[in-house]
């Protein structure tokens, strides 16, 4: 488990646990879930269509061997059942703004009980946009729920009736993998349901989330051209176990990721230009777009690099890359190749 997140999840059930620091504790839950939810954004702020319905580990044991789309889905219809349901006694999110329609959903179960194909093909019937939407909106007003909780509220049990309600709503399937879940929840208490499914089921499915979307990067970088637009290559890159290259769809490079339309501005100028590389264009020595913006601690050896391929090219490029990684421990090229690009340059063509 991502330490950060397994620290804070920790500070956090223990904060709630005591009357004096409950609201502490909420405060630092809702942070974690806030944090949790920036990697829901950036991959669907940045991840193309079709990525959402492939299961790069189909056939695995654990939560990574579903779709990116079914993830979503599968946190939030749990989320709101259990919110809603449960803890608020009102009406789902998903049946107050109609969201089921938006998304294009067929169902309004967990999906537990879907398998194998079945949970690519529901997962490529989903609008993307709307299921974030709706995962956004379960996300504030479970927000607003939890804020309203005082420690009291924490010991409250739920019984017999919240069972057969939770039936009756047909939120959960009956097949034998999903029907358990009513018995699950009901078994616990608000403090319970604190953990799964609002924080820890959350960081799980999360988790196994960025195990797919970098599987897919890797798979998409397959065969591609391994230098970047702005001269860096990426088979030495150090963002390369999430970034699928700039040259493909799966880009998620820092300016890509920064950049209003995800997409990195050296990567649409030199598209734009019709040219193959920043390393052909004749402003490469002043330019200050994307990776070259001067406040950038990289620019200079991305552009060194991009100068070292238009003297050298691209096959004496990766040579080189793969004597300074011999010859040192670095993550950054800006590491070994300082601040000047001429300097830079020069390291370069002397290794
Ligand atoms: S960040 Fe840039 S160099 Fe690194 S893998 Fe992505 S596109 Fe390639
Ligand atoms: S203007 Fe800058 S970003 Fe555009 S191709 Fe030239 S060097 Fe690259």
């Amino acid at each position: 488990m991502d330490k950060n997140w397994s620290e804070m999840n920790k500070e956090m059930q223990a904060l709630i646990a005591k009357k004096a620091t409950f609201m502490e504790g909420i405060e630092k839950l809702l942070a974690l879930r806030e944090s949790l939810f920036e990697q829901v954004t950036q991959i669907v702020t940045t991840f193309p269509e079709e990525a959402f319905c492939r299961m790069p580990f189909a056939g695995a044991e654990g939560y990574h061997s579903k779709t990116l789309a079914y993830s979503i889905w599968h946190i939030f219809r749990i989320e709101d059942i259990v919110a809603h349901e449960m803890i608020a006694e009102d009406q789902q999110v998903l049946f107050s703004g109609d969201f089921q329609a938006a998304i294009h959903s067929p169902i309004i179960t967990t999906a537990n009980e879907l398998a194998g194909d079945d949970i690519a093909a529901f997962s490529s019937q989903l609008n993307i946009r709307e299921l974030y939407r709706y995962a956004q909106e379960v996300m504030r007003s479970t927000d607003r729920i939890l804020t309203r909780l005082n420690h009291t509220d924490l010991k409250r049990r739920f019984g017999e009736d919240m069972v057969e309600k939770l039936r009756r709503t047909g939120c959960v399937s009956g097949a034998e993998s999903a029907a358990w879940l009513i018995e699950y929840w009901c078994g616990k208490d608000v403090q319970g349901l604190i953990r799964m499914p609002f924080s820890r089921h959350w960081i799980m499915h999360i988790e196994a989330m960025q195990r797919i979307k970098n599987k897919l990067c890797r798979l998409a970088r397959k065969g591609v051209d391994p230098i970047a637009y702005c001269g860096f290559s990426c088979n030495h890159c150090f963002l390369s176990a999430w970034c699928g290259s700039c040259r493909t769809a799966y880009n998620t490079c820092s300016y890509a990721t920064v950049s209003p339309d995800g997409k990195c501005p050296n990567a649409a100028c030199c598209q734009e230009k019709g040219i193959d590389g920043c390393y052909e264009c004749s402003m490469l020595e002043t330019c200050e777009k994307g990776f070259y913006t001067p406040a950038n601690d990289g620019a200079n050896a991305a552009r060194a690099q991009a100068v070292y391929i238009r003297k050298h090219g691209k096959k004496e490029f990766l040579k080189v890359q793969e004597r300074l990684h011999e010859k040192h421990v670095f993550a950054k090229t800006q590491e070994i190749l300082g601040q000047d690009w001429r300097e830079g340059l020069r390291i370069l063509e002397e290794s």
